[in-house]
This record gives structure tokens, C-alpha cells and sequence, in this order.
């Protein structure tokens, strides 16, 4: 008997860049050991079971682990041997283990040192990582400048701005030519505890720019193991999501599969990057999607969740200059 074929995670359009998304996207950061060690044979067991369920948009940065994200990430596809064409690969300039430069010298710098660690000749996406911690004048006319002459030169496809403060964004398109700006990342910002970014996707979308989500497991916090020590969220919003993992575990519920299922949800949103570093993860995260597309989610538990983080719904904590 031939064996069924197995579910894999829909594809979902990015703006006007003509790329098709896995709509779970494979967030890179803990193969740099943000979130804990990470072997070679899990992070390439994860990188090969993501291929397997569909998954075909990886996002990293220089930042991670002080590039050993990118490192592992390249070696990791390298040994795979997928084909090129097969997967979309995003990265970031301007943060550092060292610190923020978005200067045009050092990202033109920088694509170059990303593509030998990724040991790729071009990558998808380059993203201005963290904008808040920069000046965004420079970022309007020093840095997406800058990322323009890397796309000419053929080093990069589209480009991206990403960050925490929803208003970096609207701030930096409204200052640049239609077009400039394909992508926004936006991180924390479209969960169960947080949705605000609801409320820029009309923008974003007269903009022509296509929408990713990070960090719909609230980078931890809507997790049972809960958050990493470096978490910056108050103690009130942490307590809040631990109490909401311990609910839903007691009747017998996962709040991570939730969490995504609820980021999932929102088909403006072309991909959700969730940071994965096992085979597991990945897994139960195409799973939650597979459930989504096919059941839909758990609405009841869902409502008793939102209701446990109402106190803390939206609480958000302060990241870059605060200059917008
Ligand atoms: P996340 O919300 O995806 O949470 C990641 C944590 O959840 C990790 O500890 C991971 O091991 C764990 N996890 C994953 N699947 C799980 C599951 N099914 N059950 C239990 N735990 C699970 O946060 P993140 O990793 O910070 O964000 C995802 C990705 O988005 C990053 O890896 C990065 O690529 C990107 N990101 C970018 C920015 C930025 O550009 N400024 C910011 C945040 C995230």
C-alpha cells in the first residue's frame, strides 16, 4: 500500500516580491544558542525535517549567537544539498555581537561576511535589524540606500526593515519611495498577549510591503518551559502567561500550539517565525498549522486564555532610542 503523503504547511504570497512563504517560518536564532545549547545533529535534524513538512523560509542575523546562527544555518543547508531555488533565505545588518552600525560601509561589509558564513552567493531578504536602536534618518537615507546598490549588485533580492516599536515603520515608509522596502518584520507584536500590529496591516499593505511575524510564542514566554533568563517582559505580564501555559496543560492543552495557531490565523500575515531548535518543534509547529488549516482552533480554550491575559493584553517593554 502506498503511504499517504505527509501534511505540509500552506504557502502564503510576501507583498509584491512574487516569493511564496511557508506560512510557518523557521526562525534561526536558537541555532545560535540563544535559547540553550544546540547540537549539530539536532540543528541539522531540524533544518531537514523542516524541509520535509513544507517549510522553505529560514530567517537568521549576524546577532545570533554572535553569527553562529548563520554559520550553523549555512552548514546545516549545505549538508542537506537542497536546491537553491527550493528556499528563501532572510538575514539582517546593522547589529552586532559588538553593537549597531547601520552605516552604508559597514552593511556592504557585512552582506559579504553573511553570505561566506551562509556559504550562499545571494540571500533572499537583508533586513535592518533592530532600526529603534539607530537613527532612522540614517536608515532612510544612508542604509535602505545602501541595501538598493546590494540588490542591483545581485548580493540581495528584497529588502527589510524589522524591529519592536510598531512606529519605526510607518516612520521609514513614509519617508522612502514606494518600493524601496519590500518586507517588515515585526516580532511580539501579533500573539495571544500582544496583537497591535492588527492594527498597521491596512498601512503596510497600501504599501505594497509584505508582512512577516516573529515571536508568536512571545519569544518563550506562551511556552510551558517558559522564558529564557534574559526575557525583558514584566514580572506582571511573565506571571500572567505562566499562569495561561499552566491552564490550558491542565486541561490538557498546549499553549504553544495556540499561541500559533492564533498568529496563524491572520492570512495578511504571509509568515510566522517561530524559533525551533529540534526535530520535535518543528513537528508540533506543522502540526498546530496542519490542525489550523484542516480543523481550525480550539476557540473555547482560546477565549478562557485571552480572558487570563486581559490584565496584561498588549503590555509591551521599551527597546531602542525611543525616538519615534
Ligand atoms: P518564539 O516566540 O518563536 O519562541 C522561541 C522559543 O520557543 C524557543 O525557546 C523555542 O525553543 C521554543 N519553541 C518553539 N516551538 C515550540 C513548541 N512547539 N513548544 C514549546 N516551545 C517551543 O521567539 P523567537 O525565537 O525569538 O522568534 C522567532 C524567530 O523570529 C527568531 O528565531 C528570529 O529568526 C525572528 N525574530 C526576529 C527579530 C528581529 O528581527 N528583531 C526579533 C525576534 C525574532
Amino acid at each position: 500500500m502506498a503511504s499517504q503523503p505527509l501534511p505540509k504547511v500552506e504557502l502564503r504570497e510576501l507583498g509584491n516580491t512574487g516569493l511564496k512563504l511557508s506560512c510557518v517560518g523557521f526562525g534561526a536564532s536558537p541555532l545560535g544558542n540563544v535559547f540553550g545549547p544546540v547540537s549539530d545533529d539536532e540543528a541539522i535534524g531540524s533544518v531537514r525535517e523542516a524541509f520535509r513538512r513544507g517549510i522553505n523560509f529560514f530567517d537568521t542575523s549576524p546577532y545570533y549567537g554572535g553569527t553562529l546562527s548563520e554559520k550553523v544555518l549555512g552548514k546545516t543547508l549545505k549538508a542537506l544539498g537542497v536546491p537553491r531555488s527550493e528556499y528563501v533565505v532572510a538575514t539582517k545588518c546593522g547589529r552586532y555581537a559588538d553593537g549597531f552600525d547601520f552605516s552604508a560601509d559597514r552593511v556592504t561589509k557585512s552582506i559579504d561576511e553573511s553570505l561566506e558564513r551562509l556559504q550562499l552567493d545571494y540571500v533572499d531578504i537583508l533586513q535592518c535589524h533592530d532600526i529603534e536602536f539607530g537613527s532612522l534618518d540614517q536608515i532612510v537615507n544612508e542604509t535602505i540606500p545602501a541595501l538598493k546598490k546590494l540588490k542591483e549588485a545581485g548580493k540581495i533580492r528584497f529588502i527589510g526593515i524589522t524591529g519592536l516599536p510598531l512606529g519605526i515603520f510607518t516612520y521609514v515608509l513614509d519617508r522612502i519611495p514606494a518600493g524601496m522596502v519590500d518586507v517588515v518584520l515585526s516580532y511580539c507584536h501579533y500573539g495571544i498577549n500582544d496583537s497591535t500590529l492588527e492594527d498597521l496591516i491596512l498601512y503596510l499593505k497600501s504599501k505594497g510591503v509584505g508582512i512577516i511575524s516573529a515571536s508568536p510564542l512571545a519569544m518563550g514566554l506562551l511556552t510551558e518551559n517558559g522564558p529564557p533568563e534574559w526575557h525583558p517582559a514584566s514580572a506582571e505580564l511573565k506571571s500572567a502567561c505562566r499562569a495561561a501555559a499552566v491552564y490550558c496543560k491542565e486541561r490538557g492543552n498546549n499553549i504553544s500550539k495556540l499561541a500559533l495557531q492564533y498568529s496563524l490565523s491572520n492570512k495578511d500575515i504571509s509568515s510566522v517565525l517561530v524559533g525551533m531548535n529540534s526535530i520535535n518543534q518543528v513537528e508540533e509547529n506543522v502540526a498546530a498549522a496542519v490542525e489550523l488549516a484542516t480543523i481550525g482552533k480550539n476557540e473555547k480554550i482560546l477565549a478562557e486564555v485571552e480572558a487570563i491575559l486581559k490584565p496584561v493584553k498588549n503590555q509591551t517593554w521599551p527597546s531602542g532610542l525611543q525616538q519615534s
